[in-house]
């Protein structure tokens, strides 16, 4: 199918925090934004354990998005540390799901160690489900076709498909994640992101940086899926 039969497609980001989407997805959401590709963040958690540093954290997460070219943001504003029930937050979730229509989810990959992402990775993939399902009255044929799960913290031990890139875009990523200057100042996020995806990208030998993905479901025919592979064990890998 062409580029022009999918004028539809939908990439929606789902953050624990603001600068995972960055931190995980800041390469391919640039790319994917530029190739005229509808992008989106669902932000679950402000990040934030002081209520009167969320404002801020808001404002740096629109930076990083006007950066990333995402055309919009949503917050759904749980406190860091503190959803305290999965099926409140999926069933937010599953709310901003049908409302905005995604046909690409980008999730979390559920090893995550940290607690709140580990929990938005079990969420989010609860409300790909919930959204659409029939034991919703206002159930409706899903159009989500693409559900991917990224790497933060804890990486992949065998990821499923990678997103190859080369210096300009790790320097947008890099500056989409200095718009966080807490976190990037405490732990470096620039750095670590661009640290983790030379090694993707050594690993997988495409570009000079990647980043990689599992996958819980794919089809091939859309816009995003022409910019991954999902065959990232190439000959010249050793296994
Ligand atoms: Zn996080």
């Amino acid at each position: 199918m062409n580029d022009a039969a999918k004028p539809s497609d939908h990439v929606v980001v789902v953050a624990p925090h603001p600068d995972d989407e960055a931190f995980g997805t800041g390469g391919i959401l640039q790319h994917a934004a530029a190739k005229g590709i509808r992008t989106s963040v669902v932000f679950v958690t402000d990040g934030e354990l002081h209520t009167d540093h969320i404002p801020i954290r808001r404002d740096q997460a629109r930076d990083a998005a006007s950066i990333l070219h995402i055309h919009d943001t949503y917050f759904l504003g749980y406190a860091a540390r503190k959803m305290r029930s999965w099926y409140d937050v999926a069933s937010e979730l599953a709310i901003v799901f049908r409302d905005i229509e995604p046909t690409i989810v980008l999730l979390p990959h559920v090893a995550e160690t940290d607690l709140d992402h580990h929990m938005v990775s079990m969420v989010g993939s609860e409300a790909t489900w919930l959204a659409y399902s029939p034991h919703q009255h206002l159930a409706k044929a899903s159009p989500i076709s693409t559900v991917l799960c990224y790497e933060i913290w804890t990486p992949i031990q065998r990821p499923g498909a990678v997103y190859s890139f080369q210096e300009d875009i790790m320097a947008v990523k890099e500056a989409a994640l200095q718009c966080y200057t807490d976190e990037d100042n405490r732990y470096s996020l620039g750095s670590a992101a661009r640290g983790l995806g030379a090694y993707r990208g050594s690993m997988y030998g495409e570009a000079t940086f990647a980043e990689a993905f599992l996958i819980a479901s794919y089809r091939s025919d859309s816009r995003l899926s022409q910019l991954i592979n999902t065959h990232p064990d190439t000959p010249g890998t050793e296994g």
